[in-house]
């Protein structure tokens, strides 16, 4: 399918899933304005390949004046945002008696309030155009619990609440939005996790096994280009009447 003409806005796309998807996007004919923590040139230059425009905004979406000039600056430089990714999101993990305060303020900020704030300002212009996509990155998080991480999950499952009402609210235009589930996913964000395991072993292979096994039967680990083609089905013609749902790609995690 060709996406030329749209513009895809992917948040935390300097990095990981973020930067899968907006590579798939691009690749597909797609208009890019990336978003994310770093230096952006390299990222710039690799989405560039494929031919379309392709800018970054350095908004932290921790923070709603930020978030407000990023969606302002597609309009003004792209036309507006077609395809909205939220992507952004942190990790801490800690026991709930022990998580600090400012971890869990900044991962509800990211992770849930951002996924708010961006599609209440994106809708508007995605009504007007009579098209639009949202796809919200959230995870089997979303969907299951784990120890450790209870601000991610609380996050999560919020965004699989918030992406079934804007689901249901647009039900009647050719907007959708829909959440998508990863599993475990290589990227610096579960690095840290596999090597705050390793720490203790010394051992970075036995420490992914270790995380895989316990939860993703198929010991493989998701790819960000996987991610990317999931967006694109939810994107093309095929995906318009998937709408408001939780879409789980984890190697079987879930299936357990
Ligand atoms: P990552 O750490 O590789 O990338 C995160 C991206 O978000 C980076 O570009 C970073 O700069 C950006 N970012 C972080 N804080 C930001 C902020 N305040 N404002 C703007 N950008 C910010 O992480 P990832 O693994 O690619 O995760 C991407 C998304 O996928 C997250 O929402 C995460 O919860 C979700 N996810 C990841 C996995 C996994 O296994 N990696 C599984 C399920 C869901």
């Amino acid at each position: 399918m060709s996406l030329q003409g749209k513009t895809a806005l992917v948040t935390g796309s300097t990095s990981g899933i973020g930067l899968g998807i907006a590579m798939t996007l691009a690749k597909a004919g797609a208009n890019l304005l990336l978003n994310g923590f770093g230096d952006a040139s390299a990222v710039i230059e690799q989405v560039k390949q494929y031919g379309g425009k392709v800018g970054h905004h350095p908004a932290d979406v921790s923070d709603v004046a930020q978030i407000a000039d990023m969606i302002a600056y597609a309009e003004r430089e792209f036309g507006g945002v077609d395809i909205l990714v939220n992507n952004a999101g942190i990790q801490h993990v800690d026991a709930v008696e022990d998580f600090p305060v400012e971890s869990w303020d900044k991962i509800i900020a990211i992770n849930l309030s951002s996924v708010f704030h961006s599609t209440r300002l994106c809708l508007p212009g995605m009504r007007a155009k009579g098209w639009g996509r949202i796809v919200n990155i959230a995870s089997v998080h979303g969907l299951v619990g784990s120890t450790g991480k209870a601000a991610y999950v609380a996050a999560k499952h919020g965004v699989i609440g918030l992406t079934k009402v804007v689901g249901l609210e647009t039900v009647a235009s050719n907007v959708t939005c829909n959440a998508i589930c990863p599993g475990w996913v290589l990227t610096p964000l579960v690095q840290k996790q596999i090597d705050d395991r390793a720490a203790q072993t010394g051992d970075v292979e036995q420490a992914k096994h270790d995380l895989l096994a316990e939860k993703q039967p198929s010991l493989e680990f998701v790819t960000p280009s996987q991610l990317g083609e999931l967006t694109l089905f939810l994107c093309s013609e095929a995906g318009a009447q998937v709408r408001g749902a939780a879409w789980n790609i984890d190697g079987g995690w879930l299936a357990r």
